[in-house]
């Protein structure tokens, strides 16, 4: 199981979300703290993040630890946005390691990512073709196709973790999307956290697990889609 993590709100570095907080993404990459099912993720790591200059999010995805990538930590202290999206990788059993299996993925102003194993039967037949074999893959291929129908993001990802869930009971199914202005996110089979930060606010956080040890994070009920968007955060049953 993999480990995720967004931001919504005031543009801030892509290290708030990977290395400045005590239990980021870095540190999630060889100690997560809730994860249940295996023990590290260092098969590889992923971010997105929107800029001003295009309505594309700009992606950077490895194959190797996060903890390897020596110009990591250089690129997440200038990299900033008030929407993105970062993941560390452990891959399920029989998944290939490769560019392409690594979240996020990517269509028009989307980004997804997907903690979680699911038999690839139940969501080939949801899209046409992935990039590649990975169960992933083929879930944002699934969701990117209800873009391309017109779903909004919510829609979308209610849509196909529930399409999913009904032909693959056994499937864990947490997915984090955004697109540049809003992010949805699903508890189904493992845990989610979401975090409202700043008196006023300034945004939100969406996680796997806490980032850190402040007071505020809030455990999400499995089952669960959350939005987030500059309205608030709203909660629903799947
Ligand atoms: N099944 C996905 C993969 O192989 C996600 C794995 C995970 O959440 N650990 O990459």
């Amino acid at each position: 199981m993999c480990r995720h993590a967004s931001w919504l709100g005031v543009p801030r570095t892509l290290a708030s979300l990977i290395h400045e907080p005590v239990h980021g993404l870095l540190r999630q990459s060889y100690t997560p703290r809730l994860q249940r099912h295996g023990t590290i993720n260092a098969d590889g790591f992923g971010m997105g993040w929107y800029d001003a200059a295009r309505a594309e999010p700009v992606r950077y995805r490895r194959t190797i630890p996060a903890w390897t990538d020596a110009n990591l930590a250089g690129l997440a202290r200038i990299a900033r946005s008030g929407c993105m999206l970062a993941a560390v990788r452990s891959a399920s059993a029989g998944m290939p390691v490769e560019e392409t299996a690594t979240a996020p993925f990517t269509d028009g102003s989307w980004l997804l990512s997907h903690n979680g194993r699911v038999a690839r039967e139940a969501v080939r037949g949801l899209a046409d073709d992935a990039e590649s074999s990975c169960d992933s893959a083929w879930l944002a291929a699934a969701v990117f196709l209800r873009r391309r129908a017109g779903d909004s993001l919510g829609e979308a990802v209610a849509e196909i973790v529930t399409r999913a869930g009904l032909k693959d009971p056994r499937a864990r199914l947490n997915l984090l999307a955004c697109d540049g202005t809003s992010v949805a996110a699903t508890a189904w089979g493992d845990t989610l956290f979401v975090r409202l930060d700043g008196h006023p606010l300034d945004g939100v956080f969406v996680a796997s697990e806490p980032l850190d040890d402040l007071p505020g994070w809030q455990a999400v009920p499995d089952h669960t889609l959350v939005l987030a968007s500059p309205d608030g955060v709203r909660v629903q049953p799947l």
